[in-house]
Parts: structure tokens; C-alpha cells; sequence
């Protein structure tokens, strides 16, 4: 099976809310495309509700993109402590954790309608929580987003 970057990430050794670069791929054009790991709770201590995260997904793919130029996607973690975001380029983590804390300012603020809510626009459309997402969004932004180094797991 193909090597996979979180699975060498000690999840034991962060520090969450923060900003990790996760990977930096060349497209054969030569192109870069950058991951960066985007972690609003502790590893292993707790878990966004799937509601929660739902919203939160939906409220910074708008807002992340408001903050940040050529982001390709934001997708929410299987584990539930965070998000994914994939961006054309390599923006410097200082660039991507002064946009994060933007978008989830604006998340934490949210008090119009969900955006993309309707059985038209979304896979489970009665599956969201404003109200814990942006409490979600607050909680990060005052626990202190700092930019994490990667430690690898020494195997
Ligand atoms: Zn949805």
C-alpha cells in the first residue's frame, strides 16, 4: 500500500488549534500543490460532532477562499479534529495561519443561512450545526493558532 504523510505524523507531539504544512507535491508540469493540516482539537482528546463539522466544512471552503488565493479543497478529517485544505503554490504557513484565523473569524461570526444547504446543493443537507460550528470556530481562535512543525514518529 502507497506510504501515506499523516500516518508518520506523531499525533502524540502537537499542539492544537494550529497550521501544519503537511506535503508539497510537483505536478509533472512542475506545478506545486501544497496540504496543509488545519487541527482545531487535540488528537485523541475529543471529536467535532458530525453535524458540527459538516457546517464548518461548508462555512470555510467559502471563507478559506475569501482568504487565501487558489485553494483547491478543504475537506474535513475522518478523525474529526480538524480539516484539510489542499492550495496551488506553496504559501508560507505565516500566509495560511493569518487566513485561517480569518476564516474561522468569519465562521465564529456566521449568522446567515448555512451557504450550499438544500437537498439540491448537499449530500446530507439536514446533517449541520451552526451554532456548535461557531462555537467550534471561537474555541480555536482562542486557544491560539500557532503554525505546528511535522514530528515524524520515530519507528
Ligand atoms: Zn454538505
Amino acid at each position: 500500500m502507497a506510504n501515506v504523510e499523516s500516518f508518520d505524523l506523531d499525533h502524540t507531539k502537537v499542539k492544537a488549534p494550529y497550521v501544519r504544512l503537511a506535503g508539497v507535491k510537483k505536478t509533472p508540469k512542475g506545478d506545486s500543490i501544497s496540504k496543509y493540516d488545519l487541527r482545531l482539537l487535540q488528537p485523541n482528546t475529543a471529536a467535532i460532532e458530525p453535524a458540527a463539522i459538516h457546517t464548518l466544512e461548508h462555512l470555510l471552503a467559502g471563507y478559506l477562499r475569501d482568504h487565501l488565493p487558489d485553494v483547491v479543497d478543504v475537506s474535513p478529517m475522518g478523525c474529526r479534529t480538524g480539516m484539510y485544505m489542499a492550495v496551488i503554490g506553496a504559501p508560507d504557513e505565516a500566509g495560511v495561519l493569518k487566513a485561517f484565523e480569518a476564516a474561522l473569524h468569519d465562521t465564529a461570526n456566521h449568522d446567515r443561512p448555512i451557504p450550499g444547504v438544500s437537498e439540491l446543493e448537499c449530500g446530507n443537507y439536514r446533517d449541520h450545526d451552526l451554532a456548535a460550528a461557531r462555537q467550534y470556530a471561537k474555541n480555536a481562535l482562542a486557544g491560539g493558532l500557532k503554525v505546528q512543525p511535522t514530528v515524524l514518529i520515530q519507528r
